[in-house]
């Protein structure tokens, strides 16, 4: 059974206010569907008769979030900002941008709207649904079906094809299946969507507080893995090197499930560390070596959706190292050396993903070996040691001191020194590097 939606008071105010000026005005979108769901809804939106520059009359604390297509914030007495959208209708619904004009009614305004369960509205005043598609029964069969012809509708608008593998795993709902046939159909036209979109789409789905795994999932089944992530797709079927049931790609899935739903940015990382898995299984390299193929066709991956430079540094910088950690047990130099190369401040972060690629495997198991990993490395920093060149006791002008000359040589010799540093800390004074520095880079300084 769907329940009646429960809009918080401040949509009963806007509703009522503007209902009072003579505009109908109806809650809408994905709020009223997951309020009959019975799940806790996101942002309430609000479609209404009134122009934008009415709504903007009508109250006092109004922002223009997007006057072109009739969108205006209301700041409700909660003080939270209400997203009020004119009643819209398609007119030109093809070409990289549909044409739309104001509508009289909200059954206009639902009609363009994707599938059926998107395509409610609920009176928040009158306590009255409006559903001219079915999506109430939808939502109780548990099946996305779009508003009309199907192919149609995928044409209009490509991206709605990815939305209904979002929707359809995120709520655990199958694909009616002329909507599923017309779907992986337009598969084939999904290269049009432009890197933005794809990409939030994508975080969408990995942000979702459900499972990532079955909208991926479904991603794969319908073709859309492999039109938009080829490198995912050759993760399909790889066998993974450890014992275990599943393949690369069906681990990392699973790995990304076990990833906070708050760290979205991590599930990626889960998801794109199998790449390098497959690519190292592929090649033949020792699995420790599979972080490096991952780091590099993340970059490639997140370049060609646009993300951030930041981010796809942050991402490269933590597969790197995905695969390299020593194992727990290991000696003190072994886990300095490998927080040199990785950099303590990726820990945290490493550790939840080995938390979770280990609770894919098997999630019943605890995780002793990241959890023992993580607190003889926290060990290890407890003491405080030289891991970068700027923490050597000497720098580049006791080398110049010395009578060498500036020059690329000075990394090399301070990397130098770092590695016997790293070996044994108790080197790292002033005199002891000094000494090391005439022995054995300044031929004929001594003896
Ligand atoms: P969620 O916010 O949980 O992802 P949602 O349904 O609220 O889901 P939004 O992207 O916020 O999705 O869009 C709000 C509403 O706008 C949808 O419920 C749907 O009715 C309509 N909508 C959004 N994108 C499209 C689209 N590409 N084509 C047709 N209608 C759309
Ligand atoms: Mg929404």
């Amino acid at each position: 059974m769907t329940r009646a939606p429960q809009p918080p008071p401040a949509v009963h105010w806007i509703t009522e206010r503007l209902e009072a000026a003579g505009y109908e005005t109806w809650t809408v979108g994905g709020a009223v569907r997951d309020a009959l769901l019975g799940l806790h809804p996101g942002d309430w939106d609000l479609a209404t008769r009134a122009h934008p520059q009415d709504v903007r009359r009508i109250f006092r604390r109004t922002v223009p979030i997007g006057i072109d297509h009739g969108t205006v914030g209301v700041a409700g007495p909660d003080g939270v900002l209400y997203e009020v959208t004119t009643f819209r209708r398609d007119v030109e619904t093809f070409g990289r941008r549909a044409v739309v004009e104001f509508a009289e009614q909200i059954e206009d305004d639902l009609a363009r709207r994707d599938f059926t369960i998107n395509a409610v509205a609920w009176h928040a005043v009158r306590g009255e649904l409006r559903d001219p598609f079915g999506g109430a029964a939808d939502l109780e069969a548990a099946i996305v079906r779009t508003v009309g012809d199907p192919a149609t509708r995928f044409a209009e608008d490509f991206l709605r094809v990815l939305r209904a593998l979002r929707f359809a795993g995120h709520f655990r709902f199958s694909v009616e299946p002329h909507t599923w046939r017309a779907l992986c159909d337009a598969v084939e036209h999904l290269s049009v969507l432009s890197a933005e979109r794809v990409r939030d789409e994508l975080m969408k789905v990995l942000g979702a507080a459900a499972r990532p795994s079955a909208a991926l999932a479904l991603y794969g089944a319908a073709g859309a893995l492999g039109a938009l992530f080829p490198e995912l797709e050759a993760t399909v079927g790889v066998p993974r090197p450890a014992n275990s049931a599943a393949d690369v790609w069906g681990h990392a899935v699973l790995s990304a499930d076990a990833v906070p739903p708050w760290r979205a940015f991590l599930r990626l990382a889960a998801v794109l560390a199998g790449i390098g898995v497959a690519e190292a299984v592929r090649r033949g390299i020792p699995a420790r070596d599979a972080g490096v193929f991952a780091a590099r066709r993340s970059v490639e991956l997140m370049t060609r959706l646009r993300f951030a430079n930041t981010e796809i540094r942050r991402m490269s910088d933590l597969l790197a190292h995905v695969y390299d950690a020593p194992a727990a047990g290991a000696d003190a130099a072994a886990y300095r050396r490998w927080l040199s190369r990785a950099g303590p401040g990726r820990l945290n972060d490493l550790t939840r993903l080995w938390v979770a690629q280990v609770r894919a495997e098997a999630p019943e198991r605890r995780t002793p070996e990241p959890a023992r990993r993580w607190r003889e490395a926290r060990r290890v920093l407890r003491t405080n040691p030289p891991l970068h060149t700027g923490n050597l006791a000497i720098g580049g002008h006791d080398l110049i001191a010395l009578g060498l000359s500036p020059g690329p040589r000075f990394s090399e010799i301070l990397a130098a020194l770092l590695e016997r540093v790293l070996d044994e800390p108790g080197i790292n004074t002033r005199e002891r590097l000094l000494e090391l520095v005439r022995s054995e880079y300044m031929p004929g300084s001594v003896g």
